[in-house]
């Protein structure tokens, strides 16, 4: 099941990066920025839900494309005062950040998490990174001090897959947060992209309504987990036994339906 004590927070859904087969369809997506306003009723509820327990991480695309972020993690933290805040970036960007930038992290007790892939060291230099985010004393991680493969969980477009086995033997299922956009949960990252991969590729992959919830119509715990735990649809559309591929090596996407198909 998508982790229940964990949720992710998409704020921007293109990147600058565009990595092959990026799973969540960044290098199709159109500038996308989370409307901050937006979250606040969503993540209310989440709060009252789960007692405001659990952990938090802000990611995209790439968060640090969006022109709001600070305030989106000031916001976030008032409504999860105890709760584990990170923010997943490719780390692109992060040398030219203001100081302001690490202070209000640091003060809001958010840690950087950088996906480490290998065309990093064109655009920062570890050493320096780290320099500055101890001087601000701001915590930062890489997800691998190696730089990362890449992984594969290709569509089937004719959605003739076994939403069960797929249910059973997907990686993404156990180990990813749900997301939450606005007031809509998504157990599956999957879920909530696809539009992006419809739209550019003239896809129609459906989404149904058994496949989210509307945060704001949950009544306990109880049901949100119900919801997390269980295959929803949307899983005959993915090729998961034997084809989940997670030691592919980083490229560039050039943006060709079959970096997503097979
Ligand atoms: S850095 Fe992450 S979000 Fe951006 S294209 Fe690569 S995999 Fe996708
Ligand atoms: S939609 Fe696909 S990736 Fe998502 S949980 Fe189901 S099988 Fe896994």
């Amino acid at each position: 099941m998508a982790a229940h004590n964990r949720f992710a927070i998409p704020i921007v859904d293109h990147c600058n990066l565009n990595c092959r087969s990026c799973g969540n369809f960044a290098p199709l997506a159109q500038p996308t920025f989370l409307d901050v306003n937006g979250i606040k009723d969503g993540l209310v509820k989440l709060a009252e839900l789960t007692n405001a327990d659990i952990d938090i991480n802000i990611y995209g695309g790439e968060p640090l494309l969006h022109p709001k972020l600070l305030d989106i993690v000031r916001s976030v933290r008032q409504l999860f005062p105890r709760t584990d805040i990170t923010i997943t970036t490719n780390g692109t960007l992060l040398q030219q950040r203001h100081k302001y930038f690490w202070q209000t992290l640091r003060d809001n007790n958010v840690a950087i998490i950088i996906s480490h892939y290998p065309c990093l060291s064109k655009y920062i230099d570890k050493d320096i990174i780290k320099l500055i985010a101890n001087h601000y004393g701001t915590q930062l991680h890489y997800i691998t001090e190696e730089p990362q493969k890449m992984y594969d969980n290709p569509l089937d477009l004719s959605g003739q897959q076994d939403i069960n086995q797929n249910w059973l033997w997907c990686s993404m299922a156990k180990i990813c947060p749900a997301n939450i956009r606005g007031n809509i949960v998504y157990g599956c990252y999957l879920v909530a992209f696809v539009h992006h991969f419809n739209t550019y590729f003239n896809q129609q992959v459906p989404v149904v309504e058994q496949d989210y919830k509307d945060i704001t119509t949950i009544q306990s715990m109880d049901e949100l987990v119900n919801f997390l735990s269980n295959p929803i649809p949307f899983c005959k559309f993915c090729k998961v036994p034997g084809n989940t591929n997670t030691d592919k090596v980083w490229t560039r996407s050039e943006r060709k339906i079959e970096e997503w198909t097979t």
